[in-house]
C-alpha cells in the first residue's frame, strides 16, 4: 500500500478517537450530573455553563435546583460557585439573589432572612451599618439603608461626633456632625459686590473662586446670582441660633436653623444665593442653578422632600461647594450629601 494512504488512515483514526474521546468526556460530566438528579435538559444547559474547575464543585454539592438561575445571575462571581452551593443547601429558602448577594458581601455568618436578601441587595448598602440595619425599625429596605446611612437611627443632636475636617470640601456638617467652637478655615476670602450683597461675604477660596465663574456664567444668560450669607463664625451662629429660638421656640428654630458648631456656613464652603426666603423657587436664578450649579460643584443643600435626611426644610437658596466630581455624582444620583458621604466617603 501507498504510505500516504497510511498516513491519512491514522490521522484520520486519530482524529475520530479525539473527538469521541472528547465527546465522552462532556457527556460523562452530564451523566454525573444526571446521576446527582438533573435532568437531561439542566444537565446539558449546565456543562455548557461552566468551567472545568465548576464541575468539581458541583459534583461535589448535592442537587440543586437554582443552579442554572445562580449561574446565569448578573452579579455571579466565578470564584464563589462553592459558597453559593453551600450556602444554597443551608438555606433552601433563600432566592437565588439573596445566595449571590449575601455571599458575595461576606455575609453568609448572619442567620438568613429575606429581609438581609433584600438590604444586602441595595446598592448604597454598607456592610459597617449592617447591624443598625437590622434593628431599624421598618420592613422597607430601600428606606432602611437610605435613613440608617443617615444616621436617622438617632435623634438629631443625639450621638454627635467632630467632623472630620480632612475632608476638605467635603466634610459632613449636620445634626450629627459638628465644628468645634475654634474652627475657622484660613483661606477665607472676601466677595466684592460684583458676586455679593449681604454682610456674611466671606468663602473659602476654592468656593469663591467656583461662586464666581458660575455667577460669570450666568451672567452670560441674563442671570444674576449673588452670594447673601456665606462664612459664618461659630460666635454669629450662637447669636443667630438664640435669637430664633427666642422669637420662634427651640423646637421651631431647630427646623430650619443651625445650633451653633452644626451650621455648614462655618465651613466657608456655603452661599446663600440672592433671596433667603421661599420665593426664590419660582425665580429664574434658581431655575439656572439647578440645571448648571453642579458644573460648577455646587449642590442644593436642602432639597424638598429630603427634609428628614438632611434634618432641614427645604431651602431654595442655600448651596453648598463639594467640588465638580462630588456635584456630579450627588447630581446624578439624586443624593444628599449625607448620603453621599456615607457610601462614598465613609465607607471608603
Ligand atoms: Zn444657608
Amino acid at each position: 500500500m501507498n504510505k500516504k494512504i497510511i498516513i491519512t488512515i491514522i490521522v484520520f483514526l486519530l482524529l475520530i478517537g479525539g473527538i469521541f474521546i472528547f465527546v465522552n468526556q462532556n457527556k460523562s460530566f452530564e451523566e454525573k450530573l444526571k446521576d446527582i438528579g438533573y435532568s437531561d435538559k439542566e444537565a446539558k444547559e449546565i456543562s455548557n455553563l461552566v468551567s472545568e474547575e465548576d464541575e468539581n464543585i458541583i459534583l461535589n454539592n448535592e442537587y440543586n435546583d437554582d443552579l442554572i438561575n445562580i449561574l446565569n445571575s448578573k452579579n455571579y462571581k466565578d470564584d464563589n460557585l462553592k459558597l453559593y452551593l453551600e450556602y444554597a443547601s443551608n438555606n433552601k429558602k433563600a432566592d437565588t439573589n439573596a445566595i449571590i448577594n449575601i455571599v458575595n458581601l461576606d455575609l453568609t455568618d448572619y442567620e438568613y432572612s429575606d429581609f438581609l436578601g433584600e438590604l444586602a441587595g441595595q446598592k448604597y448598602f454598607i456592610k459597617n451599618n449592617l447591624d443598625r440595619y437590622l434593628k431599624y425599625d421598618s420592613d422597607d429596605a430601600e428606606k432602611t439603608v437610605k435613613e440608617v446611612n443617615c444616621n436617622l437611627d438617632y435623634d438629631y443632636y443625639e450621638n454627635t461626633k467632630e467632623t472630620n475636617t480632612d475632608d476638605d470640601n467635603l466634610m459632613l456638617v449636620n445634626k450629627y456632625y459638628y465644628l468645634t467652637e475654634d474652627y475657622e478655615p484660613d483661606d477665607l476670602v472676601t466677595l466684592d459686590s460684583t458676586y455679593n450683597m449681604g454682610t456674611n461675604n466671606q468663602m473659602r477660596k476654592v468656593a469663591a473662586d467656583a461662586f464666581m465663574k458660575m455667577a460669570d456664567a450666568a451672567r452670560l444668560d441674563n442671570i444674576t446670582i449673588k452670594n447673601a450669607s456665606g462664612y459664618r463664625s461659630y460666635e454669629y451662629q450662637v447669636t443667630l441660633y438664640n435669637d430664633y429660638v427666642k422669637r420662634d421656640g427651640k423646637q421651631a428654630a431647630d427646623t430650619y436653623s443651625a445650633r451653633a458648631g452644626y451650621s455648614e456656613h462655618q465651613t466657608g464652603l456655603v452661599s446663600d444665593i440672592n433671596q433667603i426666603e421661599d420665593a426664590f423657587e419660582n425665580t429664574d436664578a434658581f431655575k439656572w442653578l439647578s440645571e448648571n450649579s453642579y458644573k460648577y460643584g455646587f449642590i442644593l443643600r436642602f432639597p424638598k422632600d429630603k427634609e428628614n435626611l438632611t434634618g432641614y426644610k427645604y431651602e431654595p437658596w442655600h448651596y453648598r461647594y463639594v467640588g465638580t466630581k462630588a456635584a456630579k455624582i450627588i447630581h446624578d444620583e439624586d443624593l444628599t450629601l449625607e448620603e453621599y458621604y456615607a457610601y462614598y466617603i465613609q465607607n471608603d
